[in-house]
């Protein structure tokens, strides 16, 4: 016990100096339309390069990051670099991809965050309609009613706001319906195995007619086989996400996607 303290103290301690020394960047995973397969947006994901531990996941260091209330500062920086990458992009390929950026509970506590967003938006001159801001169940269950507010703002200055991880916390059809939310991320414990777990494939059914008649978007996370893809598009879902299509690739790596569809484009052959 006294190791893993140790261990989170150190975290704790050289995640301060993360961010100024330039040791975060982030990756973005290709979202595609199930139909055609192409790609519509990316969501941005955090990595930290941790000069003598290595690459850390964020499944490791957000945590720390909330407990510290370092990740406000991160959570701004995240923001902004994804919020300029999608302008960049825009300028040089002539591609509007949706920028899906994932917020912590903690910084919709903060209660700038709505300024703050804005403020972003405008900066970097990007239109906010192609901002998707994820949030999970957590962050509705018992929040005030500041959140809801916030978020509700946020949708009115045309950002798009999709719920994460779908199915795993209390999946509550109030918030759903009393938020304005824009899409239904289905989270990978229902994905992963949908040809050959009869349950999920009816759950994910069930959460298809729900999300059409309330004219949520749905994206399934975690599509590993083609197999799940074609049960997916035939059940009604319309997006996806995961190993099948892309991993979460490198700035650069994307450009080289951009650089194919944009030639496409121009010569539809
Ligand atoms: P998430 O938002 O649900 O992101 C999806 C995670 O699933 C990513 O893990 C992604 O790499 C992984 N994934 C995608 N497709 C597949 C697949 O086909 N199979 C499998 N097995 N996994 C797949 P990652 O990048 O390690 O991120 C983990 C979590 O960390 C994210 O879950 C999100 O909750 C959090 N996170 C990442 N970046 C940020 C950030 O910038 N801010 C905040 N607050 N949280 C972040
Ligand atoms: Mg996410
Ligand atoms: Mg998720």
């Amino acid at each position: 016990m006294n190791e893993r303290a140790n261990e989170r103290l150190r975290l704790e301690n050289d995640l301060r100096r993360a961010l100024p020394l330039e040791q975060l960047h982030l990756v973005y995973q290709p979202q595609v339309e199930l139909a055609s397969g192409r790609i519509v947006g990316v969501e941005a994901l955090i990595r930290w390069q941790h000069p003598e531990l290595g690459l850390i996941s964020p499944v490791k260091f957000i945590p720390v990051a909330e407990d510290t209330g370092l990740v406000s500062a991160i959570g701004e920086w995240v923001l902004h670099s994804a919020c300029a990458q999608q302008r960049q992009w825009q300028q040089d390929y002539g591609i509007a991809l949706r920028m899906a950026v994932n917020l912590s509970p903690v910084q919709l506590q903060q209660n700038d965050i709505v300024s703050m967003v804005n403020h972003i938006v405008s900066e970097v001159g990007m239109n906010p309609e192609y901002l998707e801001l994820e949030i999970t169940e957590g962050v509705l269950m018992g929040s005030d009613e500041q959140v809801k507010v916030d978020l509700y703002k946020l949708s009115l200055s045309g950002i798009q706001i999709a719920l994460d991880d779908f199915g795993t916390g209390y999946s509550s059809l109030r918030y759903i319906s009393q938020l304005d939310i824009h899409k239904i991320k289905i989270d990978r414990t229902f994905i992963h195995d949908l040809t050959e777990n009869s349950q999920n494939a009816s759950i994910v059914s069930a959460i298809v007619a729900m999300a059409k008649n309330l004219g949520i978007t749905l994206l399934a996370e975690g599509i590993e086989t083609r197999e799940v893809a074609e049960l997916l598009a035939r059940l009604g879902c319309q997006e996806g996400q995961g190993y099948l299509y892309d991993r979460p690739l490198s700035p650069e790596a994307i450009e080289r996607l951009l650089e194919k569809e944009a030639a496409g484009q121009a010569s539809p052959t």
